[in-house]
């Protein structure tokens, strides 16, 4: 039982950072932080993304080429150009690789504004150290005298980080419903997203790609939404207005007057 509460809880802390510190601020800036911020979001993903940590700048870079070549040979990966899961996960392992390790070109349009913090990128990263988070997994798993049978779950702990990204880059472009008609195939998974934190949205994301807010019709709920707002009160970050949000009031305003 605690075992799944662990699991659970690794489960909601990785993905947040993922969603919150790699995807909307790193890839997408929908917001901006001082740097000390910027450093604590740093250490908050090391330990709770621990063995499958992400560099929010390779991270930027790949997303940013998701969203530039959505569902063309040039996408990092796309249910489209990958024939099962298991080769796209790999395809999207060697992009994410040659970019942390700088042994590709990438285009001038995908580095701006991104983070860096070069040396805990390569600490956090480093094989002994990934290897020295799934010995803590293993000792969890230990004291809290869990049966045999659970010790399998130590691989989503291992590799959280890709499993998230899989499930989105996967079924959020191959299963779902959509609000908007878009060139590639994303899809919004559910409408009030729980278990992916809001990212399941990802048709809406696809359109308003500088859209803080996941959830585009009343019902639909992102909810890391309001934790930006309640950090966007509290100046941890400021939010930035993009131009759809702006679009967006203008036709509502447009719809009351007329
Ligand atoms: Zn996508
Ligand atoms: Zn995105």
């Amino acid at each position: 039982m605690w075992v799944l509460a662990v699991l659970g809880a690794h489960w909601y802390l990785s993905l947040f950072t993922q969603t919150f510190f790699h995807h909307r601020y790193a890839a997408h800036r929908m917001f901006t932080m001082n740097e000390g911020w910027e450093k604590f979001f740093y250490i908050l993903s090391f330990f709770f993304q621990g063995a499958s940590y992400l560099s929010p700048r390779a991270y930027g870079i790949m997303h940013r080429m998701h969203h530039a070549y959505a569902d063309t040979e040039l996408d990092p990966h796309s249910p489209k150009y990958d024939a099962n899961l298991f080769k796209m996960m790999w395809r999207t392992r060697n992009t994410y690789s040659s970019i942390f390790h700088y042994t590709t070109t990438v285009e001038a349009k995908f580095t701006k504004e991104l983070p860096e913090w070069t040396w805990f990128d390569r600490m956090a990263s480093n094989f002994v150290i990934r290897i020295l988070w799934v010995g803590i997994y293993v000792w969890i798993y230990i004291a809290l005298d869990a049966p045999w049978w659970l010790y399998p779950l130590i691989i989503i702990h291992a590799i959280m980080g890709p499993f998230h990204g899989m499930i989105i880059n996967w079924y959020a472009h191959s299963i779902g419903y959509i609000n908007f008609k878009m060139k590639d195939t994303s899809r919004n998974l559910f409408p009030v997203d729980l278990i992916m934190l809001g990212e399941g949205l990802h048709n809406n994301h696809h359109k308003h790609s500088g859209r803080a807010n996941f959830g585009w019709k009343k019902y639909e709920f992102d909810p890391v939404y309001p934790i930006i707002k309640l950090l966007n009160w509290a100046n941890v970050i400021k939010l930035r207005r993009p131009k759809v949000e702006v679009e967006h009031q203008v036709e509502e305003e447009a719809e009351v007057i007329g």
